[in-house]
This record gives structure tokens, sequence and C-alpha cells, in this order.
């Protein structure tokens, strides 16, 4: 498997990389074993904390060049990808800075003499997707490193130069070689690493082909996984919704990375006949106002796809649900330029029959339902197979919160569409995953938290006193 920058603003391909030999994969995993053994767990968390910090600094000092090198590779807009660089630091921070109370040992209230104590469980190896290079490996190197579990990272093959920058920057801060480890494998090597019985758990962000993939060889193994999977997240928009907060909202939700985030707002669902014509056409001229052009050109507004196999997908799924229905509100071709992009695109008059009403579309595509009361809004964000994220706008805040939790997903916001930051959980249930990144959640879905309970010298057996 060859590791690739090709650059999807201008089809040319800048870098590439082979994969490495097995006994070079093996050579970096005894390293990482044996730090993790005999170096990284055992600094105090303050220094680990220094280190972290460190890298956090780094990236912020570096955001321009970091910035453009994500552009090169995927074609992220800048201040974008500066956006996503600043909330990379700030998780870094923040794990860096709660550690020490979160890894406290914890005594047992209703069980004198019973602590539950913090501790890593080893090697992890993550598995992670192109869209967000930089956020994507510091959800899981700021918690994880802090707990003092040692990480390898296989990161997509169309961002090797994110890959190798977040490395540099890791290292460069003082993170050892085997504490923190690129890996530019295959798939079959992914497999080995599983298989490797000093690794002790696997994370994976992407589809839910490779989550269930890596996921089965864990479970053969008898070894954790988290899976943060893909999403439809619906945008339940109510009767009393203001219009133009909702439409800039909806335009973030929609529109950020050009569409290709997981918890990209994927289905707005209007209440109401005339609410629907209304926002129909705010969104048709919200992003049809957008402008493509180069994502290193501050003036950019619509960046291309990734990829030009992500392009050519997403004209067959808009080619298929035209074919079943579906009536194309806005957009639904290339642009007739250099480079992956797509007319941002409206779907409109999805059948339940209609493939797309079912499936992710991972890029600048919006499918627009009209629905007649909140009821049919709350069935129809359920009826998919994905459970991410899901958000609700309205001007009654305590009906916000009852539909937000009538949502099923793993988040859900009022007035906002689904974001993330470094304090809050990320994930979903159904086909969206299992388990959390970010947040003390995410902190301890890799921790030994081993209960140590102390009785006194001398103390009776259990069952003893009862026994008499
Ligand atoms: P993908 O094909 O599953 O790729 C994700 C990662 O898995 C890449 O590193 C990829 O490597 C690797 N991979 C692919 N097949 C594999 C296999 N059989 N075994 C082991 N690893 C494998 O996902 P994508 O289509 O590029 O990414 C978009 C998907 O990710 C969308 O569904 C999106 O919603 C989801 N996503 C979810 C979240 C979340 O937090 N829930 C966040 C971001 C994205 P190669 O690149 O080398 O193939």
């Amino acid at each position: 498997m060859a590791y690739r920058t090709t650059n999807p603003a201008t089809g040319k391909v800048e870098k590439s990389f082979e994969s490495i030999t097995d006994d070079a994969l093996a050579a970096i995993l005894d390293e990482t074993a044996r730090c993790y053994r005999d170096d990284w767990p055992h600094r105090a968390v303050s220094e680990r904390a220094a280190i972290l910090k460190r890298a956090a600094k780094i990236i912020r000092e570096e955001q321009q060049v970091l910035a453009e090198t994500m552009s090169r590779d995927m074609g992220k807009l800048v201040p974008q990808a500066i956006g996503e660089l600043q909330l990379s630091a700030a998780i870094l921070d923040y794990y860096a800075d709660t550690a020490a109370d979160f890894l406290a040992p914890k005594p047992l209230p209703d069980a004198p003499g019973a602590t539950l104590h913090a501790q890593p469980l080893g090697i992890l190896l993550a598995v992670e997707p192109w869209n967000f290079p930089f956020f994507q490996l510091a959800r899981v190197a700021g918690p994880q490193l802090m707990v003092g579990n040692v990480v390898v990272a296989k990161h997509a093959s169309n961002v090797p130069a994110c890959a190798l920058a977040f490395e540099d920057v890791m290292r460069r801060a003082g993170v050892p070689a085997g504490a923190y480890a690129n890996l530019f494998v295959t798939t079959d090597q992914i497999g080995a690493i599983i298989d490797d019985p000093r690794v002790r758990g696997v994370t994976l962000t992407g589809s839910e082909k490779a989550g269930a993939s890596v996921a089965e060889r864990a479970a053969r193994n008898l070894k954790k996984s988290v899976l943060e999977l893909g999403g439809s997240d619906p945008m339940i928009v109510l009767e009393d919704a203001p219009v133009e907060a909702t439409v800039l909202n909806a335009m973030v939700g929609k529109m950020n990375n050009t569409g290709q985030s997981c918890v990209a707002t994927k289905r707005m669902i209007v209440v109401g006949e005339e609410r629907g014509k209304l926002f129909l056409e705010a969104m048709k001229a919200a992003m049809g106002s957008l402008k493509p052009g180069d994502p290193l050109d501050p003036k950019t507004s619509l960046g291309p796809v990734s990829s030009e196999g992500a392009l050519q997908g997403l004209l067959k799924q808009i080619e298929e649900a035209k074919a079943a229905g579906a009536e194309i509100a806005l957009g639904g071709s290339r642009i007739d330029r250099t480079g992956s992009y797509l007319e941002p695109t409206i779907l409109a008059n999805i059948g339940k029959d209609n493939p797309v009403y079912s499936q992710e579309i991972f890029g600048p595509v919006l499918s627009f339902y009209v629905v007649p009361d909140e009821a049919a809004a709350v069935a129809l964000a359920n009826d998919v197979p994905f459970g991410l994220g899901g958000s609700v706008f309205t001007g009654d805040l305590k009906r916000g919160e009852r539909v937000a939790l009538a949502i099923e997903s793993g988040m859900a916001f009022v007035n906002n569409p689904t974001w993330s930051t470094p304090q809050m959980p990320f994930g979903g249930i159904k086909n969206s995953g299992y388990g959390r990144e970010l947040s003390q959640l995410g902190f301890g879905e890799f921790v030994n938290w081993k209960l140590v309970a102390v009785s006194p010298p001398g103390a009776l057996p259990p069952g003893a006193d009862a026994a008499g």
C-alpha cells in the first residue's frame, strides 16, 4: 500500500512513501514495548504533561505551515485547518492539565480499605482517517499518553505528510520514539499488530467496514476496541427556530471541511410545509454562494473533496439518488476546473426506498426533508443505521432538550450543530460505533482501574465473622 500526498486541488502527486517492511515494523514494536516497560509510564505525570504542553505550543507556533501541509494532503481550507490545529493544541493542553486529578487513586467510600488505581494498559494501536488529520491523532495521543499508554498510529494513506508532521511535533516536544510512532503499514500488517500480545487495545475512526474488520481481529485476540464510525446526523428544525441563525448554523454544520465530517449535518429535517420551502430556498442561496478555489487562498470558501476517488463516489451516490426519484434542488455536478471539486448539492424528495435515505454522504451534499410535525421529524431522524450526533433548532429550550433526548445518538445539540471540544465526550451508538473519545469518558477507555483492597494485619478471612 503506497502512502501518497495527491493534492486534490491540483491532482498532482506531491510525495509518496512505501509501506514499511515487516522487519522495520518489528523493530518499532520492540522499541515501543521497551519504552512502555522501562520508560514512559514510569515518568511523573507532571513530566508527561510538560511534554504534551510543549507539543501544544509547537502546534500553535507553527500553525500556518502545518495548516498548509493539511491543505496539500487533503484539500482543507487553511482557516479551517488553523481551527483544527488550535483544537488539537487545546486537547493536548486539557489532558496535560487534568491528568493528575483524573489519574489520582480513588478510595471507594463504601468499601473501607479499597482504592481504585489508574494503570495504563500498554501499547495501543490507533487507526485514523484523513478528514481531520491532526485532531484525530491529538484526540488519541493527548489522553492516552497522559494515562501512560504508548501509541502506534496508522494514519490514512492519503495524509502521509500530516502523519509525519504530527510525529515530528511530538518528537521535538520530547515524546520518545517508543511512546508515539507513526506507522506506514499495510492492512495485513495492521492485523499482525493487533495479534501482537504486547499490543493491548485498538481504537479506530473510519468506515463501518474498516471498523468491523479491526474490531473482529481485536475480539479474536480478546483485546479492547473503541470504534468511532460514520454518521448521518439529522438537524431537526422546529416551527419556532429562527431562520437566519439556523441557516448560519446549518452552513457550518454542513459545509465545514467541505462536508467531510462524521458529524456533519447530513440531513436537514424541517417541520411544516411553508417553512420547508423557506429553508430550502435559504439553504440553496447560502450553499450556492460558496466560491470554489485553491484551499491555500484565504478568499476560497469551497475546497475540493479529499480525492478523485471520493469525488467519483459522491457523483455515483447523487446519480443513484436521482435515478431513485430524488430531486436535485442544487448543484449535483463536478465543477469544471482542475482538481476534485463538487458543486454544493441539495437532494430533496428522498423516498424511504432511495439508497441515500439510509447511507452516509461524505461531502458537500445535504439531504433535505420536510415533515408535518415533531413526531415525524424524530421518527425520520432515527430511521437510519447510524447514531453519532444530531441537533435540534427551536426557540423553546425545554422542548429542544426533550427532542435532543429522543434522537438516537451518542451526542445531540440544541441550537448548534454537533461539534467537539476537549471537555465533551465524542462517540456514537448503532453503526456509528462504541466507546468514546475525549472528556473523562475517552480518557478512561484504555485505563485499568485496578482495585487494591487493604485489610489490617491479622485480618480474618472474608466471611469469617459471619461464619462465627
Ligand atoms: P476508512 O476507509 O475506514 O479509513 C479509515 C482508516 O482505516 C484509514 O487509516 C484506513 O487506511 C484504515 N483502513 C481502511 N480499511 C481498513 C481495514 N480493512 N483494516 C484496517 N484499517 C483499515 O474511512 P474513510 O472513508 O477514509 O473515512 C471516512 C469515514 O470515517 C466516514 O464514514 C466518517 O464518518 C468516519 N469518521 C468517523 C469519525 C468519528 O469520530 N465517529 C470521525 C471522522 C471520520 P487507508 O487509508 O490506508 O485505507
